[in-house]
């Protein structure tokens, strides 16, 4: 039988190493990005457009290239960072598998620029798919431009099976970060589609920190600082009370490099037990200095995980001088997350007199009749029962005339203390049981309504609607809200503030790290906004969605989640039958927005059987 095996051509071999090395544009900013730090830039630009598919170049000050390695540098495994294996042990580049930029030449159109410092001249190259166009002398400042132009051109499915301009988009922002955070004294610029998104100059770490997070970062951080050893560590982590709901904000850097860790991570929450409220992610910013020797970084071929030789020290270190400087900063022990905001005094009550008590006495109170309205029922529209909710009813009236006389979690009470109307109602009687369900009688036999999942379905129902039409009713508020975000957050916040606008939020102004609301949809508190929005980030780690109802529905979703009565609230008769009510006038009652079943109903012949036994 004649032999099969061939060696494949250079270019289909680099074809499908840049599977591995490149799989969004995100990847080739990440290569472009730590080749011009590995050239000793100190100033680097980034320019992209629509989100890496178009371009991205990466312009630096750094070393450049000779004539022959301007022609080298494209071939696989050349590399001016490592000649022997043993160099691996002692690497101080982000580089060293030489196989970046000839994987992105197979796979885009890619226009190289360079020139070192003491030529007069420098290279021109053009090259595509792998296949030289041409090579010139050209005039060019000091330094390296990498064009990367239509990605994947010659692999459709790859091509194809790009995100949407917003999730790539948020990628190439979280390589971009991660190499900015690791080089606070590199000059760094961005540009996306010709407006400047970052421009960050020389500066510290914290100042660096601070630069890409906003202004507000500054006060969140405690600094870190220990050396042992086997490894040095500084950086900052946040004060427990700015805590956020995603996971964000965490960065390892390994000798400036990014790294993922599931087991460093671990170690500074175990620093934060017991101070966090659950699922809060702190912010962390931490730099490890180790010895070359003590890790490998080859177990990754993007190089983000890397291998220590000592876990276990490096996890009590890392633990122990987190929980030091967050005892030393005095954060740990001023905690209390149950503080009610309401015993706070407010404001304007401070320079006012004190004024004598007096007595009023309402004669017609009644403390049966109707408790403290709950906030977010109280601007809630009761809508007309459906037909759904009435005919569970049906046929009840007649036979039972028990129900109003009793309540369930409270003492006993009788008959008399209710008033006449409410007795008339006790048909639509409702009981809640551990603050946490809401119990009627129904004609066949008793409802059971989860209150948060209840109170989720018609949020969600109401605010679906309010945006569709686009008529939410909106309230002013007295003093404008300035709330910040990172310029990322910045970024997807302007592309929901149509969606926004239409649940109700009105914007003042939008600036590079804040945003003004002056009005706020009806249901949600002044002291709600933030927590609306920074759930509704969160809830966007993976991109907003393409069209434009489902955006809606992701918001819908989100806000009904973060205002819906929780579990464990307390809620009055009234609020417990507008909310029965409200669930029953929905579109689709059984369910959650998450799927979740709101009621079920037990019939009066399963609680004969259980009592037959
Ligand atoms: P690696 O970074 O792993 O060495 P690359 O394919 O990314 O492999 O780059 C190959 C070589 O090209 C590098 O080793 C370096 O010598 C040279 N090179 C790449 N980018 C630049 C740049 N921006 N400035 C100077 N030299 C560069
Ligand atoms: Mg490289």
């Amino acid at each position: 039988m004649s032999s099969i095996i061939q060696l494949l051509p250079d270019h289909v071999a680099n074809q499908i190493a840049a599977g591995e090395v490149v799989q969004r544009p995100a990847s080739v900013v990440k290569e472009l990005l730590e080749n011009a730090v590995d050239a000793r830039a100190t100033d680097i630009k980034l320019i992209i457009k629509d989100a890496g598919k178009a371009l991205v170049q990466v312009i630096d000050n750094g070393l450049g290239m000779s004539v022959t390695d301007a022609r080298l540098c494209f071939e696989r495994h050349a590399t001016s960072k490592i000649r022997q294996a043993e160099d691996l042990f002692s690497l101080h580049t982000k580089g060293f598998r030489g196989e970046a930029l000839a994987s992105i030449a197979a796979i885009a159109h890619v226009e190289m620029k360079t020139k070192q410092d003491q030529e007069e001249l420098g290279t021109h190259i053009i090259i595509e798919g792998s296949k030289f166009v041409s090579q010139d002398v050209a005039v060019l400042p000091k330094g390296t431009s990498f064009a990367v132009k239509n990605l994947f051109f010659n692999i459709p499915a790859r091509r194809n099976f790009l995100k949407s301009d917003t999730v790539e988009y948020r990628h190439i922002i979280d390589e971009f970060q991660r190499v900015a955070l690791a080089h606070p004294k590199i000059h760094f610029t961005f540009y996306h589609n010709g407006s400047e998104m970052f421009n960050l100059p020389p500066s510290t770490l914290r100042q660096r920190i601070v630069n890409i997070f906003s202004g507000k970062t500054n006060e969140k951080l405690v600094p870190v600082q220990e050396e042992t050893e086997i490894v040095a560590i500084q950086g900052f982590v946040s004060k427990p009370e700015f805590a956020k709901k995603n996971r964000g904000e965490q960065f390892f850097f390994v000798n400036d490099r990014f790294i993922k860790s599931g087991y460093l991570h671990h170690a500074v929450m175990a620093a934060y037990d017991g101070i966090l409220k659950d699922g809060a992610q702190p912010s962390y910013f931490l730099y490890l200095s180790v010895p070359p020797n003590t890790i490998d970084i080859n177990i990754h071929p993007t190089k983000t995980e890397i291998k220590f030789d000592d876990e276990h020290a490096l996890y009590a270190i890392l633990r122990a001088s987190i929980k030091h400087s967050l005892g030393q900063f005095n954060v740990a022990p001023v905690l209390d997350f149950d503080r009610d905001s309401n015993l706070d005094t407010p404001y304007h009550y401070k320079d006012l007199e004190g004024a004598t008590p007096t007595i009023q006495v309402d004669g017609n109170f009644n403390p049966f009749s109707d408790d403290k309205p709950n906030k977010h029922f109280s601007n809630y529209k009761k809508p007309e029962p459906t037909a759904n909710w009435e005919s569970l009813y049906v046929g009840l009236k007649q036979d039972t005339d028990e129900i109003g006389h009793m309540t369930f979690e409270n003492e006993e009470v009788t008959s008399s203390l209710f008033n006449d109307e409410e007795v008339e109602h006790s048909v639509h009687k409702t009981y809640q049981i551990h603050k946490k369900y809401i119990v009627s009688s129904i004609k066949s036999g008793m409802v059971i309504v989860d209150q948060q999942r209840a109170h989720q379905r018609v949020l969600y129902e109401q605010f679906l609607v309010n945006m569709t039409v686009n008529q939410a009713s909106s309230q002013q508020l007295l003093f404008p809200l300035n709330l910040f975000f990172s310029s990322s957050e910045m970024n997807l916040i302007a592309e929901l503030q149509l969606s926004l606008m239409n649940t109700g939020f009105v914007f003042e102004e939008n600036n590079s790290d804040h945003i003004v609301i002056s009005g706020i949809p009806v249901n949600v508190t002044e002291s709600e906004v933030s927590l609306v929005l920074e759930q509704l980030l969160s809830d966007l780690q993976d991109g907003i969605p393409e069209s434009s109802f489902s955006q809606n529905d992701t918001i819908a979703k989100s806000m009904a989640k973060s205002l819906a009565v929780k579990t464990g609230t307390h809620l009055t008769e009234k609020e417990q039958e507008n909310l029965v009510n409200g669930l029953f006038a929905c579109k689709d009652p059984n369910v959650s927005p998450f799927h979740k079943p709101t009621f079920i109903t037990m019939r009066v012949e399963d609680l004969d059987k259980k009592f037959a036994l």
